[in-house]
């Protein structure tokens, strides 16, 4: 979970995964846990959706009314800026994926995978170390292919939203090391599951499923310790007016951290963001700048009571048995998919059979295709994930008001108000109306908790 109150930096590189078994029988099992899987997200999305209370409140608290206040602190003409922005993402979802498809099939068609395999061949003799000069490859080629798209996403349509704080020399330093970080990682997954396609031929896809899990578990761990000071500085906080206080909320809840950092988000946007990250000796809080400029202290504490219900309540462990499923299932119709494709075009385009790394654009092309149309199931995970910690956060931190507030703020990059449909099918976190619901909910049982400076306080000045 990359959790938090919000994202990082879209670091989300397409990862790549590559596979033999009886077809029909594979299919037939992983359609039947797909519908199973649905099913049973259907039944926790129902659960969280139902807004109104089965007995009248404790206190004469009017929720929609109190929610409708908070939705109106945003000035209109920012709020269609918002929900253009976000609506937009839906858009960019379908161009990612149909440039996906088109890079990979250029790939395989010009027969550029062939010559890449066949260069890393020609350099050296020993087979993980051509897989790993074969990704090199892959990647540096697909960054490049597929770099226009990146930097009018990433970098002129942020500006154009007044997203983000970046000119274009650091955006790109980012952009450099994020290609760093993927091709350092990826190699690390290729050349195992190419190891594994080679030794154990037909079920290669299990045990490669099982490598990815793993593999996914290990980055998890290690990102927020040495992948994410690439990006930010982290340095404690010296503020005992707002470290103690997050201290004792984490004592509280039985969190052994000692120290809160720090990090200056500030350096790529103004979204406001924090997490419980790390595992043994590198447990550690960290809250980012923005977060504490905007915010108040009961601000601050929700937004923490969130980031420890996340910790609390294991959701590291959670996504991971969840995401999990999904890759076993994807593995399966990976296996299916590839042995389709090259006992059609294998020949054509050079590509000699599955234990071949050049046949690395296909897998590509498969699971990418798999894992876009999942995105309602894979954001439903995450979104009730997310709904969870944000109720934890409540019981908590007790500041329905300040998690309004910060509801808010989030909305100044995420639809606050979508359809039911919409917010299923595209939303990875609770619309804003959904978590100030939760949160006004909350504090119609808990009358004494109104704050009255907090619902008072303007969010934003017009722009
Ligand atoms: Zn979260």
């Amino acid at each position: 979970m990359s959790c938090p109150y919000e994202d990082g930096n879209g670091t989300s590189r397409r990862r790549v995964y590559s596979f033999g078994q009886s077809r029909e029988a594979v299919m037939i099992r992983a359609g039947g846990l797909v519908i199973l899987l649905i099913l049973l997200i259907s039944v926790s999305v129902s659960a969280q959706a139902t807004t109104s209370p089965a007995s009248p409140p404790s206190s004469s608290l009017d929720v929609k009314a109190a929610v409708d206040a908070y939705l109106a602190k945003m000035p209109a003409a920012q709020r269609a800026r918002s929900d253009a922005y976000f609506e937009g993402g839906y858009w960019l979802q379908l161009w990612d994926f149909l440039a996906t498809v088109v890079v990979m099939w250029l790939m395989l068609r010009l027969g550029w995978s062939a010559r890449m395999r066949n260069l890393a061949e020609r350099l050296v003799r020993f087979r993980p170390l051509q897989t790993a000069i074969y990704w090199i490859q892959f990647l540096l080629l697909v960054s490049l292919l597929t770099f226009p798209l990146t930097v009018y996403e990433g970098y002129f349509r942020e500006h154009q939203y007044g997203l983000l704080n970046q000119t274009f020399g650091p955006w790109l330093r980012d952009q450099v090391v994020m290609l760093l970080v993927g091709l350092v990682l990826g190699a690390i997954l290729m050349v195992p599951l190419f190891g594994l396609v080679r030794r154990l031929g037909k079920n290669w896809w299990v045990w490669g499923a099982a490598v990815t899990i793993v593999f996914s578990a290990f980055v998890e761990l290690i990102a927020p310790v040495y992948i994410a000071p690439l990006f930010n500085k982290y340095t404690p906080l010296e503020d005992a007016r707002i470290r103690d206080p997050i201290l004792s909320l984490a004592r509280a809840n039985g969190i052994p951290a000692t120290d809160v950092y720090e990090f200056d988000a500030s350096r790529q946007s103004n979204r406001v963001s924090a997490n419980v990250s790390g595992f043994a000796g590198t447990l550690r809080i960290s809250l980012n700048d923005n977060l504490l400029k905007r915010c108040t202290l009961p601000e601050i504490e929700t937004t923490m009571g969130h980031e420890m219900g996340h910790y609390v309540l294991n959701h590291l462990y959670k996504g991971l048995v969840m995401t999990g499923v999904l890759i076993v299932i994807g593995f399966a119709l990976l296996n299916w998919g590839v042995n389709f494709g090259l006992a059609r075009w294998g020949e054509r385009w050079q590509v000699r059979g599955i234990n071949d790394v050049a046949v690395l654009p296909l897998a590509v092309l498969v699971l990418s295709a798999y894992f876009f149309l999942l995105t309602p199931v894979s954001n439903t995970i995450s979104r009730n994930i997310e709904y969870e910690a944000d109720m934890y956060g409540l019981n908590a931190a007790q500041q329905p008001d300040g998690e309004a507030n910060v509801d808010m703020m989030l909305g100044e990059y995420r639809k606050l108000d979508p359809g039911p449909v919409e917010e299923f099918i595209f939303f990875d976190h609770p619309s804003g109306r959904t978590r100030i619901t939760a949160a006004m909910r909350w504090k119609a049982e808990h009358p004494q908790s109104a704050n009255a400076e907090e619902m008072a306080r303007p969010l934003f000045t017009a722009k």
